[in-house]
């Protein structure tokens, strides 16, 4: 069934082995718009069943053409399937919009990241070299990187198109055969992907898609023996069980999970330059970003005023209908709102800066909540501790640097900080010592470069991906030593 008008492929098929076909059980999920509570179409509900016909289509491709192209083939490959994705970025974002309930603008880039992730990782594909490594007299030795196999990715509903982008991008470019398993909440764009692939020529098996609930689909893909590497990015409950399940099989697994990220601000800082930047990494996509800044930790000689500045910004936000494009769109399901709900009202105790507006016009059926600003945050407050997965943002202040590091540093998480001021040494030395795979020094998120890699510590997860670093990920290093006396 294709409900949405620019589904142009089999929304709830599977797809494995370059064909599309029902679920081996039949059976569909529906699929709703958070924006009003619509169904938006229905996908398949595959399972262990669907999983072990797609990890054997996955092997057969390796054995077959896809494992035969040359890594210059494979790039050629993916580079025109990026032209195709460009080509295609309004009806991804109409798509993506409706699936997951972003704002059209914020749905667009996600399709023009997945055109550039497939651009740099085409272009990579040929580029990933061994070396040679002086030895003993009488031997060469060279290394080789070579493709782990059957790669699994688990993908959740946030940003589909992106993650796809840069776990299965990556992916390919070093020659492994993947299976997909989006997320139940929103997969339309990862069956899209799909279906570009096959339109861009890519062999049968090479890319497989299997759309179903995490505890079938999900707990068969990553507990299966033919998986040799498995691309995690999600919640840190299921992450750790993903982990567990890999174990069995002692199947190496990348975790890119949540976080608690800071922007630490300090006295001499360009407040004006800031602000966006502040605001924008708490509210973009609902706050329903692993790299959200939930926290934003501020010097006391320019709290107040910063606070007067961010609460001016907040008040101006509207929020409403993915479709309407406004700053703030709904959160991707009733559940989710309960969470986020669920932190509001454990801040009772906390002053409120300021909040967004739900315009008029947004559909009581949608799932929305006002951005919301709180002020006067201790740093062990649960709202400060915890990952909201919400347009909620904290504002701490601070006396000095030591105290800025312990706060930033103070939570079980490690992804992405920033560092906003003009004292060079100030910035170096910060950037040493925040505890985040990525540290950004006045602005946050460069822009989301796919050439940058990124991953976390602690719960944050473990592994890196994007950039180049991804594809060492996404191999395995193999040492061959010749005796030729
Ligand atoms: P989730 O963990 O509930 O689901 C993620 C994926 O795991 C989905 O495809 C789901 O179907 C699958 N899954 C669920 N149960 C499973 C199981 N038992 N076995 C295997 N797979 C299973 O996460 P979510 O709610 O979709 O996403 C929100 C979370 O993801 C947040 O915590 C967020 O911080 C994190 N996230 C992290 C990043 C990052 O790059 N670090 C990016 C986006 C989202």
């Amino acid at each position: 069934m294709n409900a949405h008008p620019d589904l142009w492929f089999g929304a709830d098929a599977v797809y494995i082995g370059g064909r599309w076909r029902a679920p081996a059980n039949g059976e569909r999920l529906p699929l709703e718009n958070p924006s009003d509570g619509s169904e938006v179409g229905q996908i398949a509900r595959g399972t262990a069943a669907d999983i072990d016909a797609a990890v054997e289509a996955a092997e057969a491709a390796l054995n077959s053409e896809w494992g035969r192209l040359t890594a210059a083939e494979r790039g050629r490959l993916m580079m025109k399937m990026g032209r195709l994705v460009l080509e295609r970025a309004d009806a991804l974002a109409r798509i993506e919009a409706a699936d997951v309930g972003k704002p059209l603008k914020q749905a667009r880039a996600d399709a023009v990241a997945l055109a550039r992730y497939l651009e740099f990782y085409g272009g990579a594909a040929d580029k990933v070299t061994g070396e040679t490594i002086p030895y003993l007299d009488g031997y060469t030795v060279y290394t080789l990187r070579e493709p782990h196999g059957v790669t699994g990715h688990i993908v959740p509903w946030n940003y589909p198109m992106q993650i796809i982008g840069r776990s299965v991008g990556a992916a390919l470019a070093m020659g492994n055969a993947c299976v997909l398993k989006p997320s139940e909440e929103a997969c339309l764009t990862a069956l899209a992907f799909a279906a570009i692939a096959e339109e861009a020529g890519f062999p049968a098996g090479s890319i497989n898609v299997v759309p179903g609930l995490g505890e079938e689909a999900g707990a068969a893909l990553s507990g299966h023996r033919g998986v040799k590497h498995l691309s995690f990015t999600g919640s840190v409950s299921v992450g750790r069980m993903v982990q567990e399940a890999a174990a069995k099989h002692i199947v190496p697994v990348t975790l890119e999970l949540g976080g608690k990220s800071p922007q630490v601000v300090f006295d001499d800082a360009d407040l004006e330059k800031a602000l966006p930047f502040l605001v924008n990494a708490g509210i973009q996509n609902a706050g329903q970003t692993c790299s959200a800044s939930s926290r934003i930790l501020v010097q006391r000689g320019v709290h107040d005023r910063l606070l007067e500045m961010m609460a001016g910004r907040y008040s101006a936000l509207k929020v409403g209908r993915a479709i309407d494009d406004l700053d703030v769109g709904p959160l991707i399901s009733a559940r989710q709102k309960q969470i986020v709900d669920g932190y509001l009202a454990a801040a009772a105790d906390l002053e409120t800066a300021a909040r967004g507006e739900i315009v008029a016009g947004a559909p009581a059926g949608g799932h929305y909540v006002a951005p919301t600003l709180l002020s006067g945050v201790r740093p062990d407050h649960r709202l400060a501790q915890e990952e909201i997965f919400g347009p909620v943002q904290v504002v701490i202040p601070f006396e000095d640097e030591a105290e800025a590091v312990s706060i930033a540093n103070g939570t079980d998480y490690g992804l992405v900080a920033s560092i906003w001021s003009r004292d060079g040494g100030r910035q170096m030395r910060l950037a040493k010592k925040l505890r985040a795979g990525q540290v950004f020094i006045n602005n946050y998120g460069a822009g989301g470069g796919v050439e940058l890699p990124f991953g976390g510590s602690g719960k944050s997860g473990h592994g890196r991906e994007k950039g180049f670093e991804a594809l060492y990920g996404f191999s395995a290093l193999k040492t061959v030593a010749a005796h030729h006396g």
